[in-house]
């Protein structure tokens, strides 16, 4: 599943290739339960400018207007010279001037991404409903702190894949979190300490931006950048997938399942 560091790779890879003035977009007929919202037709506009917010691509339209993509399990937007022709490609977006990556198409194989065309009105209403980015300045202690309390008898792991409380924050996150705060997923938020909270918060910062400069992180599900490569994140894992505890290299970790999702975690570091 593509994570926050995988749709920020998206983000970065596309970006070079803006403005992106759209001539002509097309919809195959399978992406009608992807579109959640179409205020406009897309030909005519341009893309200025795409940006994050957790898990969300947002591209920036002129005159007006915003796209709002969420990649789901398996989504993706991929730049090519040509037409992909790629059974998956769902939407297909053209710039006639461009002579290279005049293409860039939405593929999504399990088709669980959204998408929407939104007005600047309605895109204002959509945004005030995504909550403050982990990864933003915005998201800090005091953020962390208030949804532990409101929420005190939820077990930690699960919790930092809720969506509302932790924006963007996936499973291998989730994971990684924990054991790099020295914290055990087990743990319910109503115990999690300051002092605890405080070590959440640096973990955050470390997985979230660490995974982004290795263009994210790969594993059975099939994620691809925008190039069409896979993420080479995998090497800077301390607990997920990984035999040995790479923190204290001796611990061997232990896999759990909390929630229906894998957990890992040494029972060593993580108390
Ligand atoms: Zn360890």
């Amino acid at each position: 599943m593509p994570e926050l560091p995988e749709v920020e790779t998206i983000k970065n890879q596309l970006s070079p290739f803006l403005p992106f003035k759209i001539d002509e977009s097309h919809f195959s007929k399978l992406t009608s339960r992807m579109v959640k919202k179409k205020d406009f037709d897309l030909t005519g506009k341009t893309i200025t400018k795409i940006r994050r917010h957790g898990k969300w691509l947002i591209f920036e339209l002129a005159p007006t207007g915003f796209i709002l993509s969420h990649l789901g399990m398996s989504g993706r937007w991929q730049t090519s010279h040509e037409a992909l022709h790629d059974k998956h490609g769902h939407i297909e977006l053209i710039d006639h001037s461009k002579k290279k990556n005049g293409f860039l198409t939405y593929v999504d194989p399990r088709r669980f991404g959204h998408f929407y065309a939104l007005s600047d009105e309605h895109f204002h209403e959509k945004e005030k409903t995504l909550g403050p980015d982990v990864s933003s300045p915005d998201f800090d202690e005091n953020i962390i702190a208030e949804s532990f309390f409101k929420s005190p008898h939820k077990t930690l792991k699960p919790f930092l894949l809720d969506q509302k409380a932790f924006p963007g924050v996936g499973n291998y996150m989730a994971s990684e979190i924990c054991a790099r705060a020295g914290i055990l997923p087990t743990r319910l938020t109503g115990d999690v300490t300051a002092e605890e909270i405080h070590k959440i918060k640096s973990a955050i910062d470390i997985v979230v931006s660490g995974a982004v400069k290795t263009s994210g992180t790969t594993f059975s599900g099939g994620y691809r950048d925008a190039n069409g490569e896979k993420g080479l994140g995998v090497q800077h894992l301390v607990v997920f997938h990984q035999q040995i505890c790479q923190m204290c290299k001796k611990t061997p970790v232990t896999k759990i399942t909390l929630g229906g999702r894998g957990t890992f975690f040494c029972s060593h570091c993580q108390k």
